[in-house]
């Protein structure tokens, strides 16, 4: 039988070991931690009977993932669960803005602005599953919805800071500059349009869910699937050299494109081996989950009703915040998460006493504290705060790490979205996936279509290994 080993058991190397084991290759995963999910998994943290998730907590991308949207996972047992408002920013005049799955009910909140939201992203939310199936592929594919990308590529092209002045308020502005800082890029950099575009489009069309019991139930659900299958998973086991890895047909890495070289070292093509040294990686979250007895104390009651508050003030903020960090500078007032998902889905917490998460954006490698500082952004927008914390648990970006080796430095989106890496990422190559060792492919966020829990980087790469193992006159489906 065709085989085939997966280092890393993330969506990534999931979907890839879930995309084999389906076309009828035996799969085994090697995972080095204890437990399977990678970014995407869920445990008490804090107080016993409260559900944290350790990274990922928003899916719009999971499920409008043109892969794992076709594997029905409901099956396996996940449920996605919506907040009432998406996503909530507030501003220091005590206004907010609210993003809801519907467009017209977020159109309805911001004024003259309400007209020009829709017009930037009415028809991008109406096609987005015909964009992501061209997005969401490695670029070099001939697109197969041309007239949809055509009318994506040049605004997604501009710098923020040029689509910013698209708005006549401020509340707009800053709305667009929360989304466009998950690029987790300088907002006057070519190109950081284009992750606040594919955020806002893919919000409108299947919302910002959780997964009901922790983003856990989504890693959960694939590897019930792989097992249903015939693929193993194995824990607690850090591959450090290519003989640790069991004689096997093709070989998908879920690690960053440094720990692919740190496995194969030698027998990676130089040129490849070069750029992936090159490869930069992005700046990095602090996080911090809190259990709160009761609610948050937001100056404006629409915050309480959102899954995600987005805490950076205006776009200038936002833009100056996000700027220092890839300069490596703290600021004062870093741009900050916060994850009500218990908002969304109860089962999370433990009577009163509920789960919130906060991670602020910080420069790469920061060894410094940004508890006060994350504490201070949600106090500036929620006064009392403090007052209802029962328990926190502080992760920098070393411990980050150190829970996973693709967080090099605490970058939790597996390289930068410079202007090449948002599009060409590891490498600029026809097969992004291909480490140049034959049958080896990497298929973490470090490659196409990059961060997120959508799996697509996986499927991709599993799709690369088995036109390989067609080549190889292996029977695979
Ligand atoms: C705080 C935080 C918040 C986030 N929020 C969101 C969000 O709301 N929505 C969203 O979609 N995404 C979010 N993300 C990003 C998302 O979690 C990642 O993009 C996604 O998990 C990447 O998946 P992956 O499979 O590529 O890698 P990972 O999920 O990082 O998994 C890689 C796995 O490989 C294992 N591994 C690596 N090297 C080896 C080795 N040598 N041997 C054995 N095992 C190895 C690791 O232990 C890990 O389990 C967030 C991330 C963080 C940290």
């Amino acid at each position: 039988m065709t085989t085939a080993v997966v280092v890393g058991s993330g969506p990534n190397g999931l979907a890839a070991a879930v995309r084999l084991a389906r076309a009828g290759v035996d799969v085994h995963v090697l995972e080095a931690a204890d437990t399977i999910g990678g970014g995407t998994r869920s445990a008490e943290m804090t107080v016993p009977g409260v559900t944290h998730d350790l990274c990922s907590a928003f899916h719009p991308m999971g499920a409008g993932s043109p892969y794992l949207r076709t594997l029905d996972l409901e099956r396996y047992g996940l449920r996605w669960q919506l907040a009432d408002i998406d996503c909530a920013h507030p501003l220091d005049n005590g206004d907010a803005g609210s993003i809801h799955r519907s467009i017209e009910a977020t159109a309805d909140g911001l004024g003259v602005d309400g007209v020009r939201w829709n017009r930037m992203f009415g028809d991008l939310a109406r096609n987005f599953d015909v964009l992501a199936a061209d997005l969401m592929r490695p670029i070099a594919n001939v697109p197969r919805h041309p007239l949809a990308l055509a009318a994506f590529g040049p605004r997604a092209l501009l710098p923020a800071t040029v689509s910013a002045k698209w708005w006549r308020t401020d509340k707009a502005r800053a709305m667009f500059g929360g989304l466009a800082a998950h690029a987790y890029y300088r907002l006057d950099r070519p190109a950081t349009s284009a992750v606040g575009l594919m955020l806002a489009a893919s919000g409108h069309r299947y919302g910002w869910p959780v997964a009901e019991g922790g983003s856990g139930a989504i890693t959960q659900a694939l590897a019930s699937m792989l097992a249903d299958h015939g693929g193993k998973i194995d824990t607690g086991v850090r591959v450090r050299t290519a003989s640790d890895i069991p004689r096997s047909d093709v070989v998908l890495l879920d690690t960053s494109p440094r720990g692919a070289l740190d496995i194969y070292g030698d027998a990676v093509p130089s040129r490849i081996a070069r750029s992936y040294r090159k490869f930069r990686r992005a700046p990095a979250a602090f996080k911090i989950d809190f259990a709160i007895d009761g609610h948050v104390p937001w100056t404006n009651a629409a915050c309480g009703r959102a899954g995600t508050v987005h805490l950076g003030g205006s776009f200038e903020q936002i833009a100056a915040s996000e700027k220092a960090i890839n300069l490596g500078v703290m600021p004062d007032r870093p741009f900050v998460l916060v994850g009500q998902q218990y908002v969304a889905d109860p089962t999370r917490s433990a009577g009163s006493i509920n789960p919130l998460y906060a991670y602020a954006h910080v420069p790469n490698g920061f060894t410094g504290n940004a508890t006060e500082a994350i504490i201070a952004q949600i106090e500036r927008f929620a006064p009392g705060f403090r007052d209802i914390v029962v328990a926190t648990v502080v992760t920098s970006p070393a411990e980050l790490e150190a829970s996973n080796p693709n967080y090099l430095g605490g970058d939790i989106i597996g390289g930068a979205n410079t202007e090449l890496q948002v599009v060409l990422r590891p490498r600029i190559a026809l097969d992004p996936y291909s480490i140049g060792v034959p049958g080896v492919y990497l298929c973490s966020a470090s490659t196409p279509p990059g961060a997120g829990a959508h799996g697509m980087c996986g499927y991709n790469a599993a799709e690369s290994a088995l036109r390989y193992l067609r080549r190889q006159k292996k029977d695979v489906g």
